[in-house]
């Protein structure tokens, strides 16, 4: 469905990232990997994907909390592929506690790796996306774009300013056959949520399944981990052609959480 196309998927290495990445590939799509890892495992990771689907695929270890890294990304990728047509702003991190003691480092980082990092990203691929009169940017967002919860912050903060960033840049590009949507997701069982779940268990000292149960899918209807592959499938969905009318949307796939 994608042959033939190339996208970026930022904070690939893990998680969502790497399962959006995955899809995108089986799709034939080119895709430039991004985010933290080993290097020879992040070759290893790059190698296979490529060789299994017969694409092109990159590894950039740019850090998305550097302005100048994000748009040397997307210089690189729209050199090596020869475009760039869809961006997945994926990359994120959490940082959990009460706003009176919320350390300032850490709502710096969270503001520019969840947020900034898509806004240098977008303004660097944009050129050439509208030069093609084609593109597809795909923000990552959260439940948290759309709602609270105590304790986030930095993360809620970040997540309702992609969600803005999403509409506005939906705006900006619509009709000139570019969209710009949010996929807000509830709970996903990655790494990110693992800390969390071991957190809890912690802090309350109690096991890891009522940490899952009582406290990270107390807010999600479905009492279910969303999974990475119905993420990808929408994230797949929304660069196709099918999708062209859909534009400033922020999808809701979490089980139920933002409809109570
Ligand atoms: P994860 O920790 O499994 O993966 C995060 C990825 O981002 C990794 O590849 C990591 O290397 C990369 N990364 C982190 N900091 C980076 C930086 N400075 N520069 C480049 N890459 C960096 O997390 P995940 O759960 O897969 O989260 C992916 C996205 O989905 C995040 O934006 C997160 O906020 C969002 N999200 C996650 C959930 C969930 O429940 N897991 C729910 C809603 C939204």
């Amino acid at each position: 469905m994608l042959k033939g196309k190339s996208a970026i998927v930022t904070g690939s290495t893990s998680g969502i990232g790497l399962g959006i990445a995955r899809a995108f590939i089986a799709q034939g799509c080119n895709v430039m990997l991004n985010g933290f890892g080993d290097a020879a495992q992040m070759e290893m990771l790059r190698a296979g994907l490529a060789a299994e689907h017969n694409v092109n695929v990159l590894y950039s270890s740019a850090d998305m909390a550097w302005p100048l890294e994000v748009a040397a990304m997307v210089s690189q990728a729209a050199r090596r592929f020869g475009s760039v047509d869809v961006l997945v702003n994926n990359a994120g991190i959490q940082h959990v506690a009460p706003v009176e003691e919320f350390p300032v480092e850490q709502w710096d980082q969270i503001l520019a790796i969840n947020l900034s990092s898509a806004f240098h990203a977008i303004r660097a691929a944009l050129p050439g996306m509208r030069s093609r009169n084609w593109g597809r940017i795909i923000n990552i967002a959260s439940a948290h774009g759309l709602v609270a919860s105590p304790f986030k912050s930095a993360y809620v903060a970040a997540k309702h300013g992609l969600v803005g960033l999403t509409k506005t840049v939906a705006l900006e590009t619509a009709g000139k056959g570019i969209t710009c949507n949010a996929i807000c997701p509830g709970y996903v069982l990655t790494p990110l949520v693992e800390k969390q779940i071991e957190d809890q268990s912690t802090v309350r000292d109690i096991s890891r399944e009522d940490a899952i149960s009582k406290i990270i899918l107390e807010r999600q209807p479905s009492r279910e981990f969303v999974k990475v592959a119905e993420v990808a499938a929408l994230a797949v969905f929304l660069a196709t052609d099918a999708a062209a009318s859909i534009t400033g949307a922020a999808y809701s796939i979490d089980g139920g959480w933002t409809a109570q």
